[in-house]
């Protein structure tokens, strides 16, 4: 009995144990289930955080990829809008170019642009869109009737939106009531000259926020409109301008046509007189000379020496009278075309040699050296030979007349383009600068001393030009006084 009482003693005893130890073991793996489960249920509160987060952070990409879309729909319509009024020069089109389908895009449906009249002096109404005639006008007399608030706030380059805080000019009633708008921006256009002004964007969209951006975009439109109105109203004065300068060009054109008209029935008339009074000069002269002639044979009785002394003289200013009317004749014909150039293909040399033969006398009485360079190659000439030996006589014979004993003569020629150039060159007085487009002119001589000496009609050169200008040719003169001159003259390559 004791040892079966002590075996089941023991016996429950050791089921008291385990089962202590088995309860104990639960309690453990409740403990840990518990601590397991406080640990899902933080990771989940966790998750449940970041969700939210990540619902949160989703909603501000969203709306950051609204604000992106808009700006770049923003910058898209700048573009085509700056694009649009910098293409045109007439200040009426950039205001009509300026149109709503653009503001939209910006974001805006009321636009206003006011440019500052500085003769009446006050602010003159450019465009407005998405405003009535009756709103236009209550807006024009609240613009005029602040116009010095606005012309400082264009002076001071200063841009106002609902963003910042309204000017004095736009409080939050007048904003609704006049510029029937709930948000807006007034960008002024800068001060450059006559386009002082500004430009008002405003829209009554509740749900439109104006933002940092869009006052950036509407300050680049500005500066664009202002930049498209400054080079229209420079185009519009240089556009004058030239319509100005034209219109004095016609008027000036017009009455030099009349004057030279004018002119031209003056020199008929100059032509047709001297040729008339040569024709009649030309007669008489005849009979003096022929009288005078006469007499000196002594046929009609012997002549006192006296009286013949006075009928050379006669015979000799007879001579050089009946020169000059012959050298009139000739150029009033050449002039009134009436002389006709039988133009040939002749070569200078041969010329220059005969005109050489013929003033070779002279040249050695006056111990002047003529000296002639032809390059064989420029020295066929398409020419009235007669009509071009004159041309030589008479530069030959003034470069002898105006060159002192000693001096020398040159002729030379060469290839002037399709022309053949000749110079004919003398190291006498030479011509003052101030005359030598004039000594061309009938009857005009130098005034220096040599030329009191020197006989001479002043009618060589113009004479000598009729023939060359007949001959599609140019005649001009080089020279400094006291240093001889260069007769320069063009001709037709034979
Ligand atoms: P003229 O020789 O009969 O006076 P021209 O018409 O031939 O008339 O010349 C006009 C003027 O040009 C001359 O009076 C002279 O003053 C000036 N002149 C012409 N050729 C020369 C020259 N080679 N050197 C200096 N002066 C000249």
């Amino acid at each position: 009995m004791f040892n079966s009482d002590i075996i089941l003693i023991l016996t429950s005893t050791l089921i008291i144990i385990a089962l202590s130890s088995m309860l104990l073991t639960k309690m453990q793996k409740i403990k840990q289930l518990q601590n397991e489960a406080d640990e899902l249920k933080r990771s989940l509160d966790g998750m449940d955080e970041q969700a939210k987060i990540i619902v949160r952070t989703d909603m501000e990409l969203n709306r950051i990829q609204e604000e992106l879309d808009k700006k770049i729909s923003g910058l898209y319509a700048l573009q085509g809008l700056s694009y649009a009024i910098s293409m045109t020069l007439v200040e009426e089109e950039i205001f009509r170019r300026l149109s709503l389908e653009y503001l939209e895009k910006l974001g805006f449906e009321k636009t206003l642009v006011f440019l500052w009249d500085n003769e009446r002096k006050n602010f003159t109404l450019k465009t407005a869109i998405g405003y009535t005639e009756e709103e236009i006008n209550l807006i024009n007399s609240h613009i005029n009737a602040n116009k010095n608030h606005c012309l400082n706030l264009i002076g001071e380059a200063k841009t106002l939106s609902s963003l910042s805080a309204p000017g004095n000019f736009i409080t939050k009633n007048t904003l609704y009531n006049i510029f029937k708008a709930n948000y807006f921006i007034f960008s002024p256009i800068l001060p450059q000259q006559n386009n002082r002004g500004f430009l008002f964007v405003g829209t009554q969209n509740a749900e439109t926020v104006i933002t940092e951006g869009d006052e950036e975009l509407i300050k680049i439109l500005t500066t664009q409109l202002g930049q498209a109105l400054e080079n229209a109203r420079l185009f519009e004065k240089t556009w004058n301008a030239q319509q100005e300068l034209e219109k004095k060009v016609t008027e000036r054109t017009r009455e030099l046509t009349a004057a030279l008209e004018e002119v031209r029935k003056l020199s008929k008339l100059k032509t047709n007189f001297v040729s008339s009074v040569s024709h009649e000069l030309r007669t008489p002269l005849t009979s003096i000379k022929g009288y005078a002639a006469i007499l000196l044979t002594g046929k009609l009785g012997a002549i006192p020496i006296e009286a013949k002394e006075r009928l050379d003289k006669i015979n000799r200013h007879s001579d050089e009278l009946v020169h000059m009317v012959n050298d009139l004749l000739d150029i009033s014909r050449i002039e009134s075309g009436k002389v006709t150039m039988n133009l040939a293909p002749c070569d200078l040399k041969e010329i220059i040699n005969k005109v050489d033969d013929l003033l070779s006398g002279q040249l050695k009485e006056r111990k002047i050296n003529l000296s002639v360079n032809i390059e064989p190659n420029a020295s066929s000439v398409l020419i009235d030979r007669v009509q071009i030996e004159r041309v030589f006589i008479n530069l030959i014979g003034n470069a002898m007349k105006f060159t002192p004993a000693g001096g020398r003569i040159s002729i030379s020629n060469r290839k002037a383009g399709e022309m053949i150039q000749v110079d004919v060159s003398d190291t006498g007085c030479g011509i003052p600068l101030e005359a030598q487009e004039a000594i061309f002119e009938e009857f005009f001589r130098v005034d220096n001393p040599i030329n009191q000496e020197v006989k001479g009609t002043g009618l060589g050169l113009a004479l000598v030009k009729r023939i060359i200008e007949t001959h599609q040719g140019k005649i001009w003169v080089k020279s400094k006084a006291g240093s001889g001159s260069t007769f320069s003259f063009t001709l037709q390559q034979g």
